[in-house]
């Protein structure tokens, strides 16, 4: 068995749709499992109609949700056959008229609870899934559809829940695995429930990571991420593009990259599939036979010291400073408690002798933290960040790396360097109007030359 995953734009119109169709039925012999996200942009639309709601604008909501609907219907009845249209409208009728009743009661409420957003956001993988069951069926495939919410089950941290595994892993290993001998079962990603059945999502652009999970419980031998681009690059293309294709890299090297914001591969999905060693690839759908990136256990010996830059836009950086002339006992814990109290997690962190920086991606509470830390320190803050991450792991083993960065930056302000705890990445932060600059730096610096064992 394998689990084949296909993001937004994979599934976002008749004709990418008829492209996942064609990949997955040419690998029918390996027993695939298909995961897919929410049909092209739809997750945002939904949150942009959940905040309508609430805000009081219902005309525009009510509009946006017709727009949604109409969008939905004219991506699949050219790929429906004729006796599952009336399916179709069926499926549509049932989810839009929940959807409706749901953006009431926001308007109602006035309110939304991360609950509540799990509720309508998980309505794009609910559709997308269901529709792509009858779309394959279209194009010859004996296609089932199966409700993630029945198999993924999750805590209740609504909009970041994690998954319980052993709970998940029963409950694949039971339905999903057996079903998948005889037919091609579609699933949707992102979504769950709790162990009391209310609807939850594993956090935006989760679907990867419900792959990594129904791969794991399965016990497949490969997860496939298909996605727009021709696998992991040695730079994010929407900041520098032409970067090389790195044709494989470890799960160590992955997971930094994504937790540094590597948006093609979700952070956790690795983790499930280290725990049961299985291969991740990532593969992109317009072009199946690019071979991609093979994410393995061990990485493969390597000329260069880095495998890819990887970079986190709008960061907020922090200082606070002791009121003292040194740090007194207890200060980081005070610092890191308050961060803590309001579940806002830090990413980098640098001291000196009076004070500390760090940096944070979300800000939504900040203002309740600045106030507990100003009872005790300086704080000021600076917006407009970024963290740029150089990731590999040879970079433990090869002097000068960091003075190649300095040298490379020679003009730009670099602040807050820290080589991380796991030694495979050297990371810092520049303003964000120098980040094409110093991306594009730095990768004439390190991929002036590939290891063609490595790079493509
Ligand atoms: P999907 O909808 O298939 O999950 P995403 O948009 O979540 O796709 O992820 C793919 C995108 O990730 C690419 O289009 C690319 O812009 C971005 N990306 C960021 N960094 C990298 C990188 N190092 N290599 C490849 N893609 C990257
Ligand atoms: N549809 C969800 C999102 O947009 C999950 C995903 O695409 O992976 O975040
Ligand atoms: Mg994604």
């Amino acid at each position: 068995m394998i689990v084949m995953k296909f993001g937004g734009t994979s599934v976002e119109s008749a004709a990418a749709i008829e492209r996942v169709a064609s990949i997955v039925k040419a690998r029918t012999e390996r027993r695939p499992v298909a995961v897919v996200s929410a049909m092209g942009k739809t997750t945002n639309k939904l949150l942009a109609i959940a905040a309508d709601s609430v805000n009081g604008r219902r005309a525009q909501a009510l509009d946006q949700l017709a727009e949604l609907r109409a969008f939905h219907q004219r991506e699949t009845e050219s790929i429906l056959r004729e006796d599952d249209r009336t399916e179709a409208r069926r499926i549509l009728d049932e989810h839009f008229g929940e959807l409706a009743e749901l953006a009431g009661g926001f308007a109602v409420l006035g309110e939304l609870t991360p609950r509540s957003i799990d509720a309508i956001s998980a309505f794009g993988e609910r559709l997308s899934s269901a529709l792509v069951t009858l779309a394959f069926k279209y194009f010859g495939m004996d296609a089932v559809h199966i409700d993630s919410r029945a198999v993924i089950v999750t805590d209740n941290r609504h909009t970041q829940a994690a998954p319980l595994y052993p709970q998940s892993y029963e409950r694949l290993a039971g339905k999903v695995a057996p079903l998948a001998q005889r037919h091609i079962v579609v699933m949707g990603g992102f979504i769950g429930s709790t162990e009391a059945g209310v609807t939850s999502t594993l956090g935006r652009g989760g679907s990867d990571f419900t792959a990594s999970i129904v791969g794991a419980g399965i016990g497949a031998e490969e997860i496939q991420i298909w996605t727009d681009v021709d696998g992991m690059l040695t730079a994010d293309p929407t900041i520098l593009p032409g970067g090389h294709r790195v044709k494989t890299i470890s799960f160590a090297e992955a997971a930094e990259l994504a937790y540094f914001g590597a948006k093609v591969l979700h952070p956790a999905t690795v983790t499930p599939a280290i725990e049961k060693n299985i291969p991740v690839l990532i593969l992109n759908s317009r072009r199946p036979d690019v071979p991609g990136t093979k994410i393995v256990a061990e990485a493969v010996p390597c000329r260069n010291a880095v495998k890819s830059i990887a970079c986190k836009r709008k960061i907020t950086l922090v200082n606070i400073r002791s009121t003292r002339m040194l740090m007194a006992h207890g200060f980081l814990r005070r610092i890191f408690e308050s961060f803590d109290r309001y579940e806002t997690p830090v990413d980098m962190v640098s001291t000196s002798e009076v004070s500390v920086s760090l940096t944070i991606d979300n800000p939504g509470r900040l203002p309740a933290i600045l106030e507990e830390l100003r009872q005790f320190a300086e704080v000021d803050t600076e917006n407009n960040q970024a963290i740029v991450c150089l990731v590999g792991e040879n970079i433990r083993y090869t002097p000068g790396v960091s003075g190649r960065v300095f040298h490379a930056l020679e003009d730009i302000n670099v602040r807050m360097i820290s080589q991380g705890a796991s030694l495979l990445n050297l990371s810092f932060v520049v303003a964000e109007q120098d980040l094409a600059k110093t991306v594009g730096a730095l990768h004439r610096e390190f991929f002036a030359e590939v290891d063609p064992v490595v790079f493509d």
